[in-house]
């Protein structure tokens, strides 16, 4: 039986960011294990936004948290498009969310002070502020906006990757590190034993090692409830669509609408409670189109090409749980929303935490056992 030092099972975005971060730091030998089944495509499937604008109006770390991540993307970035040669296809021009009428209007300006005040209690800002109609009509001047948009909250802080290109180039940085990446291959349990090591079955062999990570979407739940551990977490899907190519003409993602670097619009974002079902549905796609029109009404005259869904690991509060088990403290969990958004503090604040090296404060926030009350 092969002996490493860390194990992690699942090679989706959380899994891959932290597999780079522990490289980063020597941990030893880390094998990263992904099943690579096709239904399994939320890391493939996604929108592709570095985001903070918005996140946790109800709760002060994950709203800090966020904001931490994204003041390290653009940093984050050059380092892994050096190191990789990938490039990921970040815009960094900013990012916005349109309102509809003068009732959103001034909601989104009252989010803007609360998060503003939640930001500033640690010394972090929140670069937020509220365009006029006009003034966000300026910052698109190739697209005309819909006659009910009243305006915008936009920051110029944030933007848009190709998540296809991150995935591959986390992937790619981990094993020029030295990290073995085995995709195909099923992790089936992990089994502790009594000298602090862990077994782990996959599908095609065994392995020793003495920590394990737990970062497999959907399918942790099935992995740590023989270790007694009920994750909570939930499926939530999504769905999105993309049109031919066009000009380019936005700079910066709105936010159920952005344009990639060749030219095709996707627009998306729908939440819906379906379990595990990733197929896509007239309705939800004509619910989308619907919003999209009403901000670009431009978007009319263009074909859509294609559409997916996929199913998002949902939190009751949609912060992320980073957990050490209490009984196993060497085996890590992570489950998450925005694991795009949230990929830089893997190397600088969790993959650190996972070695003994500090824990950031916020970290306890995270804990899976936060919503066993
Ligand atoms: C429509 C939509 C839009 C989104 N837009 C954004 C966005 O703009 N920005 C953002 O930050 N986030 C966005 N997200 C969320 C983002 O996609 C997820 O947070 C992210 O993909 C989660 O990554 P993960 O690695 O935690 O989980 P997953 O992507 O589910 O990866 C888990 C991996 O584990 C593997 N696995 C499972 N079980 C096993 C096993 N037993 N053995 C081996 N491997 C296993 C699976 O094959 C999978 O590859 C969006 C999600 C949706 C649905």
């Amino acid at each position: 039986m092969r002996s490493v030092d860390i194990i992690i099972i699942g090679g989706g975005l959380s899994g891959s960011a932290v597999a780079y971060g522990l490289a980063r730091k020597n941990a030893g030998k880390v094998l990263l294990f992904d099943e690579q089944l096709s239904a399994q495509r939320l890391s493939r499937g996604n929108f592709g936004l570095t985001w903070f604008m918005c996140k946790g109006g109800n709760n002060p770390a994950y709203a800090q948290w966020c904001r931490m991540a994204t003041r390290a993307w653009p940093n984050f970035a050059a380092e892994l498009e050096e190191e990789t040669g990938y490039d990921l296809e970040l815009e960094w021009n900013g990012g916005a969310i349109h309102a509809i009428g003068e009732e959103q209007f001034a909601a989104h300006a009252a989010s803007i002070e609360n998060l503003k005040k939640i930001c500033a209690e640690v010394g972090m800002d929140y670069p937020v502020r509220m365009l006029n109609r006009a003034e966000f009509a300026d910052l698109i001047p190739g697209m005309t906006i819909g006659e009910q948009v009243s305006g915008a909250m936009f920051t110029e802080d944030q933007g848009h990757v190709n998540p296809l290109k991150l995935l591959g180039a986390m992937r790619c940085a981990f094993q020029k590190r030295g990290g073995t990446y085995l995709c195909g291959e099923s992790v089936t349990s992990v089994s502790p034993q009594k000298n602090g090591t862990f077994i782990i079955h996959t599908s095609m062999d065994q392995y020793c090692c003495d920590k394990v990570i737990i970062a497999a979407g959907h399918g942790s739940a099935k992995l740590l409830a023989p270790l007694g551990v009920k994750l909570n977490i939930y499926p939530q899907r999504g769905q999105l669509m993309v049109t031919e190519r066009q000009k380019k003409v936005m700079t910066f993602p709105v936010l159920a609408v952005r344009q990639t670097k060749d030219g095709s619009f996707m627009v998306g974002l729908s939440t819906e409670d379906t379990a595990h079902d990733s197929r896509v549905t007239v309705e939800a796609m004509k619910n989308q189109a619907t919003g999209a029109l009403q901000l670009f009404p431009d978007l009319a005259k263009v074909n859509w090409t294609r559409a997916w869904g996929s199913v998002r690991v949902m939190t009751p509060d949609g912060a992320p749980i980073y957990s050490k088990l209490e009984e196993y403290p060497d085996i890590t969990v992570m489950a998450l929303h925005s694991a795009v958004s949230l990929a830089p503090l893997k190397l600088s604040a969790i993959a650190p935490w996972i070695m003994g090296e500090g824990e950031d404060k916020l970290i306890s926030s995270f804990s899976n056992g936060r919503f066993n009350v």
